[in-house]
């Protein structure tokens, strides 16, 4: 498989380049350059598969000329192999149509543990033969860094500099991120807010004499390979409830466009997904791009779904690039207007064509409690602030009654229950698997929000051949 970038300049690359090298050099995201196309035999033949295997038939075609099936099977083993739950995704019926596609049975919790761990894997493969060393440098609010963290620790030839805003995250996720000891993670705590951190890692990105030193590369979802990894689960749930032969709906807790653009892919392989619900709280940039054409930021207000508080979602442009009939110039002139005035309306004609499988929803502090109450009283499930988004935009969504509908669950209540408690006056115990992360030694730095001091602690602590 060739990918080519959403905005037409930048070289076209295979599955290894793609995997290794985070933004397109031309500004742009990687897409494939054909979607892979399943016919309803092909979803058929899924019946009755392991995750594992149901992996290796939905990943194959993206992988095509970088990976064997062997190759890829082993890789899939061995990521979700760790996880606690034998299904690794597995389904959960609330009631006549709500089901619930529990995520959150990785290492840490968060749905983002499925992509990431297989994308430790398979960086790890790609380096094996290159002469090349690979620093991961990012900012995180949470549950990307412990994901990245937890898929990179001790891997060969990659460091991993993870920034957190000191003091502003919970000491749940400080604590699954710092007490990873492995020689090759990097923990450093900014004296500052999380853009700040944010804007030292662009810093980074965009500084010639350290990116001529350094093989710089990202872990958020701009990376294809974490949303190819986030296909798979869309082919397993739906074969589980009838596909081919029925229709699903999925219900999204969307921040950066990521996980529902990996449905958007399955539906555009064939699989039959009557509608991709964007679940967005109170940082609705998505529910009026997609309800009323404008996209246009604002400023993020803080709430119990914190891994949703967005401005600006980046896999976003993927969607944009095929509503622009995948002509890379006009959309790199549209996002081009886009960064200048941090607005773009989106014409009719597109809107509509994305209407034909989005749909959108807004839910507020009030929409978000509710379905948490909802699922505990009347399906005796305790969920996480982020899934009550996803489950209050299914339960209000217009479909007809036939279709089920899927709700992604994408954290574990216990990374969030201060909320869950606040909501459902119970309070969720973490998993006996990440027990002890109170009791476990942490290490970090503490450093001041400059590229300088950053610059120098790679220098120092890299294991790269400097
Ligand atoms: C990252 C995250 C999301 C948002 O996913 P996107 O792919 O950014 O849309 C939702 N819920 C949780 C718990 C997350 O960690």
């Amino acid at each position: 498989m060739r990918y080519i970038s959403t905005r037409g300049q930048a070289p076209t690359l295979d599955f290894e380049d793609v995997t290794l090298t985070g933004l397109a050099a031309d500004g742009g995201l990687y897409v494939p350059e054909v979607w892979p196309s399943f016919t309803a035999e092909d979803i058929r033949a899924l019946a009755g598969l392991s995750y594992v295997d149901t992996a290796v038939a939905v990943m194959r075609p993206f992988v095509a000329g970088s990976l064997s099936d062997e190759e890829l099977r082993d890789l899939c083993e061995a990521a979700y192999g760790r996880f606690s739950h034998a299904a690794v995704t597995p389904l959960v019926q609330l009631d006549a149509r709500h089901f619930l596609l529990e995520l959150f049975h990785g290492p840490t919790l968060a749905f983002k543990d499925v992509a990431l761990q297989l994308l430790g894997l398979l960086f790890e493969r790609f380096l094996k033969c290159r002469d090349t060393h690979l620093t991961v440098i990012g900012a995180t609010s949470g549950d990307t860094g412990s994901a990245a963290i937890d898929a990179l620790a001790g891997r060969e030839k990659v460091d991993i500099f993870m920034l957190h805003p000191l003091g502003r995250v919970s000491d749940v996720q400080r604590r699954q991120m710092t007490t990873v000891l492995a020689p090759n993670v990097h923990n450093i705590a900014i004296e500052g807010s999380f853009d700040d951190a944010q804007a030292l890692v662009k810093a980074a990105f965009a500084d010639r004499e350290f990116t001529q030193r350094y093989t710089l590369s990202a872990v958020n979802s701009i990376n294809w390979a974490r949303l190819m990894a986030q296909i798979v689960y869309y082919f397993y749930a739906a074969v589980r409830l009838g596909a081919p032969d029925r229709a699903v709906a999925f219900s999204v807790p969307t921040g950066n466009f990521g996980d529902v653009f990996a449905g958007y892919v399955a539906a555009r392989m064939g699989l039959p997904v009557a509608r991709l619900i964007v679940a967005t709280n109170v940082n609705d940039i998505l529910h009026r791009a997609l309800s009323a054409g404008d996209y246009s930021t604002g400023i993020v207000t803080p709430t119990a779904a914190p891994s949703m508080d967005i401005q600006v979602s980046s896999n976003f442009e993927r969607l944009l690039f095929d509503l622009h009939g995948r002509d890379g110039a006009a959309l790199a002139e549209a996002m081009r207007g886009f960064e200048a005035t941090r607005a773009l309306a989106i014409p009719a004609a597109m809107r509509q064509e994305a209407a034909a499988i989005f749909d959108s929803a807004r839910i507020d502090a009030d929409g978000m409690a509710l379905a948490m109450r909802w699922a505990c009283q009347e399906a005796g499930e305790i969920i996480d602030p982020h899934t009550a988004i996803g489950l209050a935009a299914a339960r209000s969504a217009d479909l007809p009654r036939e279709i089920p509908v899927v709700t992604l669950a994408t954290a574990h209540p216990a990374k969030f229950s201060d909320a869950v408690e606040r909501a459902t006056g119970q309070r969720p115990s973490l998993p006996a698997r990440v027990g002890g992360l109170f009791e476990r030694e942490e290490r970090y730095t503490t450093l001041p929000a400059t590229l300088e001091a950053i610059k120098a602690h790679v220098a120092e602590r890299s294991v790269a051949p400097a």
